[in-house]
């Protein structure tokens, strides 16, 4: 039997070497296996016909069986077309060709009966279709119910390679030997429990559905199964105990962490910052090296808990880092947690890009004797000239701002063993999708606020109600309360951003003329955009008009207000990351969105996610529904993944649980991959992960 993954697609009957040519380049389609797996990306139904007398233009695309009448050409030059005149009893509709009108006019003629299929228009009463896939109307090749459609470039499209010409040849790679006797991928008695459609069939129903319920069957199955494998790579080669790095041993709590709970924590820590702190403290005992992702909700208190793990380290003779994506971050945390280090005489220190040369040589030296114990910092702390006497644990915090390559470039710090990782994010994601994206990385959910906060109260308003908006805003000033105004600031046209936040900054210094106001923008100073800062969160300023730089992190728990400016503009998260500035102390908050009143349907169910709720996991899972999961941390890059066609990791988790599921229990009778059909799907994952040259970390 020919190996469907190397026999070259021009071999197909109806392809040859120009089209074979054509399908690498435009489609990536170089084998019968490429083919077989490049799957519609949506299906029409075409057991419907529609009658002329019926079409009113708006249709996406309709079924017409009849004649033509005439034919005539029309134009000159590039402008030359075919017109046909088509009958079906009902009505007649004008056919348009702009291309092959020659080759066109000699394959059609009056006597026979056809089926077109295209998107109609109707303009004063004068109906035509451009451009519609012709085919006998009794012929073999006409379609009965659910038809496929494939995705098309441009220049296919140009060559006249129609979704239909795939479909062809999808037709004939079906009918070859090797596909109809293909080799199942999965164990039988997951098939069997699953009660999944078989390979082989399900392969032919998602090309040529029987039904709408086969269809779905096909879809189930095929995605089931790129999820199980991606799965049993994440658990096996990735999570298994094989690929586990040794780690560093925190063999003991100590005198650190005692003194710090003991006598200079101000409140009770919450269940959940207790539980990841237990969880932490075991991986962190367990002798593998911890990587382990801290999930929590913006305010959720995990500067703490990321404290209290680095007294851990210390307590063990380690060092500890914090790696914060930007300066002002990196600031805050250095103001949150150095008062509370020097309470125990732990010794703590800022490194970022503009810190002084002279101090930068001090910081350096008092790592390598080790007298400095935990340093906060940007990305300067991967700088190669920062070394560590004994560091063990490693903090990042706001994880989608650092690649998994920066997070590699921590791991060489310490020389006899990576030290632990501990990566924190407040955008948070479901559990199995989390496992399944950082597939290298445990996870911790916080998924408790401190006791006593109120839910920010959010509204969507529109330029009418602006004034309204100030009155309110200037009645939480006179209440002593702080405001941010924050406008969206993006590459492409940064002028004309920076323009609209200049002028917002204008006319709320007139509207709010009692009052004093600060800005913040990404092209500020470093020096200038801390000496802003800091009269907003000590006071000094009533309203910070600002750009996403605020965006994480940023603590001030007098600010009752967030004002969101072109809220249309920003991502789903980037509105929940914002309104998390707000809503820190004790009192009502609030978050006002200012669009657009013509926003499109996607735009404005997005901003009514945002007043609907306040919890971070439901406004992830809306945000990955709406721009799909790309935006994560790529999997792909991160070696776990291989390419999926048809699954969608923001779509189908409750298929990724399943999946997940199975693995697992497969795992649990054949832990090594070591039995007949372990080592068949070993294989497999291996041909999966052969079409990438990033084969990484399954090697
Ligand atoms: P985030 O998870 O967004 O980083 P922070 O760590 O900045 O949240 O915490 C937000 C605020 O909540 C801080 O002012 C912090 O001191 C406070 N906080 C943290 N944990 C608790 C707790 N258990 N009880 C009361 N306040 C807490
Ligand atoms: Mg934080």
């Amino acid at each position: 039997m020919p190996d469907l993954r190397h026999t070259d697609i021009q071999y197909l009957h109806g392809v040859g070497p120009k089209r074979a040519e054509l399908l690498k380049k435009e489609l990536g389609i170089s084998t019968y296996y490429d083919l077989l797996y490049y799957f519609p990306f949506r299906y029409i139904d075409r057991s419907v016909i529609n009658h002329i007398n019926d079409l009113r233009g708006d249709e996406a695309a309709v079924q017409l069986k009849g004649r033509f009448l005439t034919f005539n050409t029309a134009g000159e030059g590039r402008k030359r077309r075919l017109q046909a005149l088509f009958s079906d009893g009902t009505g007649t509709i004008e056919v348009v060709w702009f291309n092959r009108v020659a080759s066109i006019q000699k394959t059609y003629n009056t006597q026979t009966e056809y089926i077109l299929y295209g998107k109609p228009s109707v303009f004063n009463n004068h109906k035509n279709i451009v451009h519609p896939e012709v085919d006998l109307a009794n012929a073999e090749n006409v379609t009965q119910g659910l038809q496929g459609v494939y995705n098309l470039t441009e220049v296919l499209r140009n060559r006249s390679f129609t979704s239909r010409a795939i479909h062809k040849l999808v037709v004939n790679v079906l009918a070859t030997p090797a596909v109809q006797h293909i080799d199942e991928t999965l164990p039988p008695e997951l098939v069997n429990r699953y009660r999944l459609m078989p390979l082989a069939e399900a392969l032919q129903n998602i090309h040529l559905p029987t039904s709408q319920q086969a269809l779905q069957r096909a879809q189930l199955r095929l995605k089931f199964e790129e999820l199980f494998f991606l799965e049993l790579n994440i658990l096996h080669y990735i999570k298994g105990s094989s690929r586990r790095l040794v780690g560093h041993v925190f063999s003991r709590v100590g005198a650190y962490f005692h003194d710090f709970y003991n006598n200079v924590l101000q409140f009770p820590l919450t269940g959940a910052q207790k539980r990841v702190i237990r969880e932490m403290r075991a991986d962190m005992g367990s002798g593998k090296q911890m990587n382990r992702l801290l999930q929590g909700d913006v305010g959720s208190g995990k500067t703490i808990v990321a404290f209290m793990t680095a007294l851990i380290a210390l307590d063990n003779d380690y060092q500890a880092c914090i790696m914060a994506p930007t300066e002002i971050l990196a600031g805050q945390h250095l103001e949150t947690i150095k008062p509370l280090a020097e309470a125990i005489g732990v010794k703590v220190a800022l490194l970022t890009g503009s810190t002084r040369n002279k101090e930068r040589d001090v910081i350096h030296e008092s790592l390598m004797n080790g007298e400095l114990q935990i340093l906060i910092g940007t990305h300067a702390l991967i700088e190669d000239t920062v070394q560590f006497r004994n560091l063990g644990l490693a903090i990042i915090d706001e994880q989608h701002r650092f690649g998994v390559a920066q997070r590699a470039r921590l791991w060489s710090k310490n020389r006899t063993a990576p030290p632990h990782v501990l990566v924190m994010t407040a955008t948070p994601i479901p559990r199995t999708l989390a496992m399944t994206v950082y597939g290298d990385l445990d996870v911790s959910i916080i998924d408790e606020l401190p006791p006593g906060r109120k839910p920010v109260t959010t509204v969507l308003k529109h330029e009418p109600d602006r004034f309204k908006m100030y009155q309110f805003v200037g009645k939480q000033l006179r209440e002593g309360r702080q405001a941010y105004i924050v406008y969206p600031l993006i590459e492409e046209n940064e002028k004309l951003d920076l323009h609209a936040l200049e002028q917002g900054f204008e006319q709320v210094k007139e509207v709010f003329s009692n009052y004093n106001v600060a800005m913040v923008h990404g092209r500020m100073k470093p020096a200038e955009k801390d000496y802003q800062m800091m009269l907003f969160a000590t006071g000094r300023a009533h309203i910070l008009v600002a750009t996403t730089v605020i965006e994480v992190g940023v603590n001030v728990p007098n600010a009752s207000v967030m004002v969101i400016e072109d809220a249309e503009r920003f991502g789903l998260s980037q509105l929940h990351q914002l309104r998390g500035r707000v809503g820190r102390g004790a009192d009502q908050s609030y978050c006002i969105l200012m669009a657009r009143s013509d926003l499109g349907r996607d735009t404005r169910h997005r901003l009514q996610v945002m007043t609907q709720t306040n919890d971070g996991f439901v406004v992830a899972e809306e945000d990955m529904k709406l721009r799909g999961p790309g935006d994560m941390e790529g999997t792909q890059q991160s070696g776990i993944a291989f390419n999926l066609h048809i699954a969608n990791l923001a779509q189908d988790g409750q298929i990724i649980q399943l999946a997940r599921n199975a693995a697992e229990d497969y795992l649990r009778i054949d832990p090594g991959l070591e039995s007949l059909w372990g080592r068949k799907m070993t294989a497999h994952l291996r041909d999966l992960f052969d079409k990438q040259a990033n084969w990484g970390l399954i090697s």
